[in-house]
């Protein structure tokens, strides 16, 4: 089998030299299920791994934009249809200046994973562009948004293709970017997700994928009889995954004493409380600053910028027990995952899509921590966006508990599914096995039905 897998990777870097990270992204995945392949010929005959890796569909186009002194802008939008096999393509867009095709093809690699563990008809996407909104104004972000979907629009609908939000791309940008789809469309449809909430939101899913990923936390506690009450808590970024993050972590009792952004970080000993959290969101999400003034603020806490020079990240050099690593993708790496184990972190929930490198993972699993990948432990988002597309559907917008009942159900249930096919697959307690064959076999059993397209 190592052979298999060691073919396959080889197959695909040269097929698609310099993705580093889909690469990163697929050859976990297909680590998982040699053990799957091993057991079911059949799925290595109809060779389902190798057309999941090729994306269905991938739109590349300009954003010519006006900025606000006159100047034209260029930015480079993308569209990748990754799987459709059960249900409309479905994920979020990045607006951020690392975007690249690598980037967005691991994420909607991931995608088609994530949402099938949901339980939910998704099937996987992602999308966005090298667009930096950080420092522009809201006419220049609406501007590039007009622009941005003056192109998509004909790619998506809310049967074919429905885009959401992920970093850089928040209720502002969804409200620009619908606005533009429903004047050339003429439609008022659920095409994207993470609506207003006067306009076809639902409730419950800006706070979902945090929530999401600390129910998951909770689930895995409770496999060994605890819960989050009285743990510390280490949580990056200090966006929208993070602020509910650190909102759930409070109300089931845990302390959380760390909040970061792309500059640097603050370590608060006595802890972030829910007047801080609010001091937080207006800052991230009102003003759009800068992390550091929280210190400014609260001269309990400590501000550290980020130095490039060091091979590690101090943030999660601290004693903790738990780590929601809520920001981008690998902000841990090895050295990390060691400085984690060292200082007795044992639950690691990811808010972030892959944000732990390949070997951290491979450190969390050999230690036998309670250590959820993204895929699982961040769905909460995306199933959320599903509850969304079905209130659409039904002209009905559901309660703030029937959401949210129904958000900690589905967590429930793709842990389930992890501990399940971890167990049936002979790596029990390993939630990467577990989530990467839970996904893939709903999909693959739907390729398999409908023949060769
Ligand atoms: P967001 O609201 O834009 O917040 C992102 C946060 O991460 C910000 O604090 C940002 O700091 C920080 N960050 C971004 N890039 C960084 C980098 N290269 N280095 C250090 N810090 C960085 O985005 P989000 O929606 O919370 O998404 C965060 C993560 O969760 C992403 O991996 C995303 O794919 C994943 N995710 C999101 C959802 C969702 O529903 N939103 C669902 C599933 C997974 P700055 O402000 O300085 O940039």
């Amino acid at each position: 089998m190592a052979d298999y897998v060691n073919t396959f990777m080889a197959r695909l870097q040269a097929k698609n030299p310099g993705e580093t990270e889909f690469h990163q992204a697929v050859q976990e995945v297909v680590e998982s299920l040699a053990l799957v392949l091993d057991r079911h010929t059949e799925y290595r005959s109809a060779k389902i791994l190798e057309r999941m890796v090729e994306p269905e569909r991938l739109v590349i186009f300009r954003v010519p934009w006006m900025d606000d002194q006159g100047e034209i802008q260029i930015n480079r939008g993308f569209r990748i249809e990754m799987n459709s096999a059960i249900g409309p393509y479905k994920g979020g867009l990045r607006f951020h200046p690392s975007v690249n095709l690598g980037i967005l093809k691991f994420l909607a690699f991931e995608q088609v994973f994530k949402n099938s563990l949901t339980t939910l008809p998704m099937g996987g996407a992602k999308g966005g562009s090298d667009f930096d909104p950080k420092g522009k104004s809201n006419n220049e972000v609406m501007r590039f948004c007009q622009s941005f979907m003056t192109e998509l629009f004909r790619h998506i609908g809310p049967d074919t293709d429905v885009p959401a939000g992920d970093i850089g791309v928040g209720g502002r940008e969804i409200g620009f970017l619908f606005g533009q789809y429903k004047r050339l469309c003429n439609e008022f449809t659920g095409v994207l997700t993470g609506k207003g909430l006067n306009w076809g939101g639902s409730l419950i899913r800006p706070e979902a994928t945090g929530y999401g990923c600390v129910y998951f936390a909770s689930e895995m506690l409770a496999t060994r009889g605890e819960t989050l009450k009285g743990k510390v808590c280490l949580v990056s970024g200090s966006g929208n995954v993070s602020q509910y993050t650190i909102e759930k972590i409070l109300q089931l009792g845990g302390k959380v004493v760390t909040v970061s952004d792309s500059d640097g970080y603050i370590y608060d000993e006595e802890g972030i409380d829910s007047k801080k959290l609010e001091f937080i969101m207006e800052l991230k999400n009102v003003k759009r600053g800068r992390i550091k003034t929280y210190a400014e603020k609260y001269k309990t806490a400590v501000y550290s910028q980020v130095d490039r020079s060091k091979n590690y990240n101090p943030l999660w050099d601290l004693k903790a027990d738990c780590a929601f690593p809520s920001a981008t993708q690998n902000e841990i790496n090895a050295r990390d995952a060691q400085n984690l184990l060292k200082n007795g972190v044992y639950v690691v929930a990811e808010g972030a899509n892959m944000p732990t490198h390949y070997d951290g993972v491979k450190l969390f699993l050999d230690a036998k921590i309670l250590y959820a990948p993204g895929k699982a432990a961040n769905a909460g988002g995306v199933a959320v966006s599903g509850l969304e597309m079905a209130q659409n559907s039904m002209r009905l917008p559901w309660t703030k508990e029937e959401v949210d009942n129904r958000l900690s159900i589905i967590m429930k249930s793709i842990h389930a599914t992890c501990v399940e096919c971890a167990d049936r697959f002979g790596t029990p307690g390993n939630y990467v096995n577990g989530a990467n064959i839970g996904g893939f076999l709903k999909v693959a059993d739907a390729m398999m039905d409908q023949g060769l397209v």
